[in-house]
C-alpha cells in the first residue's frame, strides 16, 4: 500500500525559493578580483540568478547543456550554481589548480558549451582555448570597467550580459532525478572522472549535512566556506547555508591567506569554516605571528586529508574547535563527520583527542562498511582494518559516460580506495589509502604522471612515488629511484629533469636512491611495501 502524501520533487529550485521567500535579508559578503568587500543579500542574489537565467535562456542553451565555471568562491559563483541547475542545465565546476591539459580533457569530455571564467584565468583559457572543441563563447566574472582586453572567443562581461534582463524568470518543472551539476576527479588513476549530480541527491545531502550532529547549520551561523567551489560545491555549503539561512562570507582569491581570513572572521563574525589542513595552518600561522584573535570563530570542519593533532591543539588554544569530515567527490561529498557524543567530553585530554582525530561517525543517508581482500564485512571493533565501501542516494552510480569502474562493485556498494577501522560507537579513522595518488593540500597529484616523467631520465632503471607526510601541504611525492648500475645521477638533476614534463607543484622536494623496488605477486610496484619502509621519512 502507498502512502497518502504529496511527492514534490527534491530540487536545488525549491531550495531558491525557499531562501528568497524566508531568508531575503540575510547576507552575502565576497571577497572579489574587482571588490575587496562586495556586500549583497540572498535577495539580491536570487533576482540576479533570474536575471542571469533570462541572459542564459537568450544564449540559446538547451536543457541538459553542461556549462562550466572556472572560478573562485564569490557571490557571481553562488549566482551561477542556482541559475545554471534550476534552469535544467548542469553547472560543471573546474578545479583552475588542474595543468591545462587535464582541464582540456575535462572540458572536452563534458562538452562544455560556454565557460564562465574569473578575470584571473583568463590567460589559461587563451592558451587552452584552440583545443576546447565544444566551447561556445566565455563570460568573464567582473564588469566593464575591469573587463581584461583578451583574445578569447565570443568574450562578454558577466555585468553586462546580466545587466538588460528582467529578474522574473519562469522556472521549469524539473524531474528530481535530472542533472544539476558535475565535478571531475583526479583522485583516481587514468583520466579524471566526472561525477554528475542530481537535483534529487544534492537536496538530500543538504538535508544530511544540516542535521544538528553534523554542520548543524542556522540562521545564527555565519558560513565561510574556504574549500572551494570548484571542489565538490564547496562541500554542499552554498545550498546548505540558503536552506538554514545562514550568513555566507566568501574568500575569493584569498583561500590560503591567513591575513584576510582573519580580517573576514573579525569584520564578519564568522561562526563556522570549512576548509582542507593547510589552510588552517596558514591562519594559526598568521594568528601566532601577529597575536590577533578570532573570537567569533568556533567551528573550523576539516576535511579532504587527515587533520594533524599539532593543528586541532593550535586552534583549541583560539577556542575553535576542529570537526573532522570525511567524504569525495563521488559522494556530494560528505560521509562522516566528528561530532564527539556527550560523555567523550568527560575523558580526559589525550583519549578525547584519539576520538576527535577520527573522520567521525556516519551521517544519516550514507551507509558503510570496511571489508577484507575477499569482500567479508570486517567487524567495527576499532581494531580490524579494510577497504571502506559506502552507499546511498547522494553516492555517485556511475562515473559519466563511463561504462563501468571497479570502485563500483556489482553489490552496489562503492569502493572508496580507503582503507579504514570502525569503532563500537561507529567512529572511522582513515588508516591508509590503497589509490596511487597523493593528496597535498587538498588537491591530487597523480603518482603514476610523475613516475612515468621519471623514467623518462636515461640513467633511470625504475622510479616510484609515494606521499610522505609534510608539516604544511599535509602530504608531498617523494621520489624513490633505482638507478642503471653504472650511472651516477645527481637528485637535483633528476628532479629539475621533471620541469616541465608535469605540473610544477607537483614535482617532489626529494628523490631517494635505493638498490631495489619492492613489487607485488603479480608483478607492480608494491606502494604498500614502499610506504613500510619510508614510515619515518616526512619532509
Ligand atoms: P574531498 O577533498 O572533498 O574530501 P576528494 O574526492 O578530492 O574529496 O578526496 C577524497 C579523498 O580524500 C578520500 O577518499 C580520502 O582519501 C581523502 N580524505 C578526505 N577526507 C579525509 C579525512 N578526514 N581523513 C583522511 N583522508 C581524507
Amino acid at each position: 500500500m502507498l502512502g497518502d502524501m504529496m511527492g514534490d520533487s527534491l530540487t536545488i529550485t525549491s531550495i531558491m525559493n525557499f531562501a528568497k521567500q524566508v531568508f531575503s535579508s540575510t547576507e552575502i559578503v565576497s571577497v572579489t578580483a574587482d571588490n575587496p568587500r562586495h556586500r549583497s543579500t540572498f535577495g539580491e542574489a536570487f533576482e540576479r540568478t533570474g536575471q542571469l537565467a533570462n541572459a542564459l535562456a537568450r544564449l540559446g542553451c538547451a536543457e541538459g547543456d553542461r556549462i562550466a565555471t572556472l572560478a573562485w568562491n564569490d557571490y557571481r559563483h553562488f549566482e551561477l550554481y542556482y541559475a545554471i541547475s534550476c534552469s535544467g542545465y548542469v553547472c560543471h565546476t573546474i578545479n583552475p589548480r588542474l595543468f591545462p591539459e587535464q582541464i582540456i580533457y575535462i572540458a572536452n569530455h563534458a562538452e562544455d558549451q560556454w565557460v564562465f571564467v574569473d578575470p584571473a584565468f583568463v590567460p589559461l583559457l587563451e592558451q587552452a582555448q584552440a583545443q576546447l572543441t565544444s566551447v561556445r563563447g566565455y563570460i568573464v566574472l567582473t564588469d566593464q570597467s575591469n573587463m581584461p582586453e583578451t583574445s578569447l572567443a565570443n568574450a562578454m562581461c558577466y555585468e553586462t550580459f546580466i545587466a538588460d534582463e528582467p529578474s522574473q524568470f519562469d522556472w521549469p518543472e524539473l524531474d528530481e532525478n535530472s542533472a544539476s551539476s558535475l565535478c571531475y576527479t583526479s583522485g583516481t588513476t587514468g583520466n579524471p572522472k566526472g561525477v554528475l549530480y542530481s537535483h534529487r541527491s544534492t537536496v538530500l545531502h543538504c538535508m544530511g549535512t544540516n542535521a544538528g550532529d553534523v554542520l548543524g547549520l542556522s540562521s545564527a551561523e555565519v558560513v565561510m566556506p574556504v574549500v572551494p567551489m570548484f571542489h565538490v560545491n564547496a562541500w554542499g555549503t552554498i545550498y546548505g547555508a540558503a536552506a538554514s539561512g545562514s550568513k555566507l562570507v566568501f574568500p575569493g582569491p584569498k583561500m590560503g591567506d591567513g591575513e584576510t581570513l582573519a580580517a573576514l572572521i573579525n569584520e564578519e563574525q564568522v561562526s563556522l569554516a570549512l576548509g582542507v589542513p593547510t589552510v588552517w595552518l596558514a591562519l594559526v600561522n598568521y594568528l601566532e605571528e601577529t597575536g590577533t584573535t578570532v573570537k567569533s570563530f568556533k567551528k573550523a570542519v576539516v576535511g579532504g586529508a587527515a587533520c594533524p593533532l599539532s593543528l586541532m591543539k593550535a586552534m583549541d588554544k583560539h577556542e575553535v574547535s576542529i570537526h573532522v569530515g570525511w567524504g569525495m567527490t563521488e559522494m556530494s561529498p560528505l560521509g562522516t563527520y566528528n561530532t564527539l557524543l556527550p560523555w567523550m567530553h568527560e575523558l580526559p585530554e589525550d583519549e578525547k583527542d584519539k576520538y576527535r582525530l577520527k573522520a567521525g561517525r556516519l551521517i544519516y543517508g550514507v551507509d558503510m562498511r570496511i571489508v577484507d581482500e575477499a569482500g567479508v564485512a570486517l567487524p567495527w571493533d576499532g581494531e580490524a582494518s579494510g577497504r571502506l565501501q559506502v552507499r546511498g542516494p547522494w553516492v555517485c552510480k556511475a562515473y559519466y559516460k563511463m561504462e563501468a569502474s571497479e570502485a563500483h562493485l556489482p553489490d552496489g556498494w562503492f569502493d572508496t580506495g580507503d582503507v579504514a577501522t570502525i569503532d563500537p560507537y561507529g567512529y572511522m579513522a582513515i588508516t591508509d589509502r590503497t589509490k596511487d595518488v597523493i593528496k597535498s593540500g587538498g588537491e591530487w597529484i597523480s603518482s603514476i604522471d610523475v613516475e612515468n616523467a621519471a623514467m623518462g631520465h636515461p640513467d633511470i632503471v625504475e622510479a616510484a612515488v609515494i606521499g610522505v607526510p609534510h608539516p604544511k601541504w599535509t602530504e608531498r611525492p617523494l621520489l624513490i629511484v633505482v638507478k642503471k648500475p653504472d650511472a651516477n645521477p645527481k637528485k637535483e638533476d633528476l628532479l629539475k629533469f621533471l620541469d616541465g614534463k608535469i605540473a610544477r607543484w607537483w614535482i617532489p622536494e626529494d628523490c631517494v636512491f635505493v638498490e631495489e623496488i619492492p613489487h607485488t605477486a603479480t608483478g607492480k610496484v608494491s606502494k604498500k611495501d614502499l610506504r613500510d619502509q619510508f614510515r619515518e621519512y616526512s619532509y
